[in-house]
Formats: C-alpha cells, structure tokens, sequence
C-alpha cells in the first residue's frame, strides 16, 4: 500500500527563449528554491520537485508523457514565471493525464518601488503569463485547480497540500480493488450500481470472492495470531465483557479478511449479515479494526461506500479526525435541539472516538449467528462532512453535506454500538430535505479529515457530478441546480 511520502508532484514552469539565457537561468534556480522552500515549510504533505522549463512546444509534451508514465508522479503544478506562449502548451495538456494545479503565483511578494524597471518586468510577469496560460487550460475544458497567492503565505501552502491530497486520491481510485464477500443486501436499491460504469468512470475493480473462501482462511488463524492480536486489543481497548471466545473470534476474522484482503491487494470490502455461510458472528469488531488501518468497508454488500471510504481515508492519512463509515439512523426532533444519530449494526470506525472504545458482545437482532464483538464509543465533536456517491443511471453523482458533529445529548446505555450526532447543514429538516432530493444514500463516509472543496476536486478531476449541500442551500436552489445538472450531464 503506498502513502503520502511515496507520490511526488511536478513543478513545471513556463517560459521561452524571447528573454535571453540570463533571465532562463534565473527562473530556473528561483523555481528550485520555490520548491525547495515549500517542502521545507512541513505543509506538503508529499514532496514537490522542480522539473523543467517549459520553452519549447516539444519540451511541453515530453514533459507531459513523462509525467503521465511515472508511477511516482501524482500530478503536476504549473506556473509562468514570464510569459509562456500556450499554443506551445496545446498539445502537451491535450495528453495530461494526471492532476493538474495552474498555481498563480510570482517569485516576489511585493513591487520594488525603485527597482521596478522593464527588465524587472520582463523576469517578473507572472500576472501576464499566467492569464495566457490559464486561458488554454480553459479553452481545453481541462477539470484542473487553480490557486492564487504567494507561495512564501503559509494558507497558500497549505493550499496546495490540501490539493496534493486531492491527486492522491485519484490515485488511489485509479489503483482501488474492492473484495465482495457475498453480494448486495435483497431488494435494497441505493447500494446497487453499475459496476462496469464505475471501473470505466472511476477505475474502481469490485468483485467478488466467496464466504467460504474467507471461513478457509478463518479456520486456518493460529491461537498464537489471535494471542498476539488480543494484547493489541488490551492495550488500545477496554474490555466491558466476560465473553472472551467472542472477542477471539473476531481476531481471527480480522486476521483472516487481511489476509485475504493484502493477498488480492484490495483496499476495500464489503459482507452482508444475508451470506455468513459458515461463519459463526458477523464482522463487527474485525471490520471496525481493518477500517482503522486503512481499509474502505461497507455493509449489507454496499461496495460504493466502501470504495469512497478507502478514497477518503488515503486522502486524509495522518490526520487526526477520523473518517468513518457511516449510517443515518434516527433523528433527535424536538425543536432547538434537532439532531441525526449515525450508527451502524456494528461496524463504525474508532478512529471518529472521542475516548478510549469499549470492547462489548451483544446479541444482534438479525443474521441469526452468534453475538457479535464490537466497539462502542461516542464520536467526538467538530465539523465534518459526510459523503453518498449515488448511481443515478448512466452517471455518478457524489453527494456532500456540511455538517457539524456535537456531543451525543443522551447516554443511551442500552444503545450496544458506536453513536455519533450532528446537525446537518443548514438545518435538520432543511438538510434532510435536500438530502433525499439528491438522491443521498443512508450510508454515508463521514470525515473530519477531508473537505468539501477537496471533494469537489477530486470529483472534478475524476469527471463525476458533485452537489454540495452547505448552510446556504435551500430546497429551491438545489432543485434548480439538479435540474440544469441533468441536462449537461446528458450532453455529456
Ligand atoms: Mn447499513
């Protein structure tokens, strides 16, 4: 599995012969202090490498097919120290396919008030030279980010590290195996889609392996893995239950599902409580730990929420929040205090935990096996966002919602599994509204860890529809917006 520290980003500045070697040089050494100095601030969360300069049309697109064939490579950030003529651009872009930053910025923060000569102009126009870089871009319709700023302000920066984030998710997408253990819950709608349209859309490979298949490897975990595995548990976990054999058997779907997940390289999974064939508890605790480590899940064989899940927790890697898997369950109504529960069967991943989680075994109402090992826990305050990616036939439409996570108001001490509350954005029942408008899914991922504008660009980049629902949306707007978006997406 590869990590932030493993992507680097292509720093390629435009320019041409018109200035003289002099002002070639100059660029090119300012350019390599510029990303020098921007992996020096600890704000980029991968490295940025000064490439070239691009003067020639030929070295546009050699840059570009580089760019394209390097494995490391996770996007590349262009900027026009000087003017660059985009004609000599053209090409090259029209064969761009990685992420793609036009940052705007310029070598100096402020106008040398005596300094200021045509020479000084000639080196530094980046005003003028990113406008006629930024046009062809635009005049392509190429999905690409734009930041403006100084690249010393550290907002600006962190910017760009945000949007670095971005592009490793698409490559990740671009990457992503997801393993069914059995298929979809029977009958439910929201969970299905076109599997064949998500691999060609978002590279996505889902599919299947049978449960017997994962009983094999369950049957075949040592006591000494599920002994090693327990003092984990005892170190990270308090146990609130006498029912150890419970417990153990999770360790050992959790060894066995990563087995399997590693040796097929899959990111992601998904079971359902309808195809246990021969496993004695449904995953609760064992598919709560592998999303702690990294892994997408999603229940009731729902594979997008998985998927998006992996996406979501790679784009967020050593940030502290959480990302989760998620459920809308049940609504707090009472006027002043209108809040969505989120919880799931089992399977809410700890990393969302305000304190230490409870290893505790109950009963589970359906699935007819045996109780269940999972981790109980309130999630912790803060704003998140939750995330659906919904099949709306022929296309893929992401779903986003502001929302702000509190405190669960009420202990709930029968509620036997991880809870969270929020308010939706930009208020319960308005929120809702929107929401089912949308077509929004029950399962959702939540994260603090990634935000909205960054899921925008990600849906950009991987050319699906995004409708974000903020404390400015209103059921009027949204309806419009649907509307006019059915439209393009069918010119599309
Ligand atoms: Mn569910």
């Amino acid at each position: 599995m590869k990590t932030l520290k493993d992507y680097e980003f292509w720093f390629v500045v435009g320019s041409q012969f018109l200035y003289g070697p002099e002002v070639l040089d100059t660029v090119a050494k300012r350019a390599q202090e510029m990303a020098d100095k921007m992996n020096a601030t600890g704000l980029l969360p991968c490295k940025i490498v000064y490439k070239t300069t691009v003067k020639t049309p030929e070295e546009a697109t050699d840059t570009v097919k580089a760019a394209n064939f390097d494995g490391r490579c996770a996007g590349v950030i262009t900027w026009c120290h000087t003017f660059s003529p985009s004609k000599m651009w053209l090409n090259g872009l029209k064969l761009l396919q990685k992420p793609y930053l036009h940052f705007a910025t310029q070598y100096n923060e402020s106008i040398p008030d005596k300094g200021i000569d045509m020479d000084f102009m000639n080196l530094n126009q980046a005003a003028h030279g990113d406008r006629e870089h930024g046009f062809i871009a635009a005049r392509l319709r190429m999905p690409r980010k734009i930041i403006a700023g100084y690249w010393k302000d550290k907002t600006v920066v962190g910017r760009i590290g945000d949007w670095m984030r971005v592009a490793v998710g698409v490559d990740v997408s671009r990457n992503l195996k997801v393993m069914r253990f059995g298929d979809n819950m029977r009958n439910v709608a929201v969970t299905e889609g076109d599997k064949v349209g998500v691999q060609e859309k978002l590279c996505w490979q889902v599919n299947t392996w049978p449960v017997g298949k994962l009983v094999e490897y369950i049957d075949a975990v040592t006591d000494a893995e599920v002994d090693a595995l327990m003092k984990e548990y005892k170190k990270l976990y308090t146990f609130n239950t006498k029912n150890i054999d419970s417990v153990r058997y999770q360790a050992k779907e959790e060894i066995a599902m990563k087995k399997m997940l590693d040796a097929e390289g899959c990111m992601a999974f998904t079971n359902t409580f309808e195809d246990l064939y021969g496993m004695e508890q449904l995953p609760g605790l064992a598919s709560q730990r592998l999303m702690a480590q990294g892994y997408g899940y999603g229940g009731e064989g729902d594979w997008k929420v998985s998927a998006m899940t992996a996406v979501v927790k790679a784009m967020g890697e050593g940030k502290k929040g959480g990302t989760a898997f998620m459920e809308d369950y049940t609504y707090e109504l009472a006027k002043g205090k209108e809040y969505s529960l989120g919880a799931h069967m089992l399977e809410v991943c700890p990393s969302l935990a305000a304190a230490k989680p409870k290893i505790e075994v109950h009963p589970l109402g359906i699935g007819g096996k045996a109780d269940p090992a999972r981790l109980v826990f309130e999630g912790h305050p803060g704003d998140a966002i939750v995330l659906s990616l919904v099949d709306m036939g022929g296309r893929y439409r992401l779903v986003c919602q502001d929302i702000k996570v509190v405190k669960p108001i009420y202990k709930m001490p029968n509620l036997p599994v991880a809870r969270v509350m929020w308010q939706a954005m930009p208020n319960l029942t308005t929120g809702v509204e929107c929401w089912i408008q949308a077509g929004g899914a029950h399962h959702t991922v939540l994260t603090f860890d990634v935000s909205a504008e960054q899921m925008a660009d990600w849906a950009r980049i991987m050319g699906i529809e995004f409708v974000h629902i903020t404390k400015d949306t209103t059921p009027e707007s949204l309806e419009k917006e649907l509307f006019l978006a059915d439209l393009a997406w069918k010119l599309r």
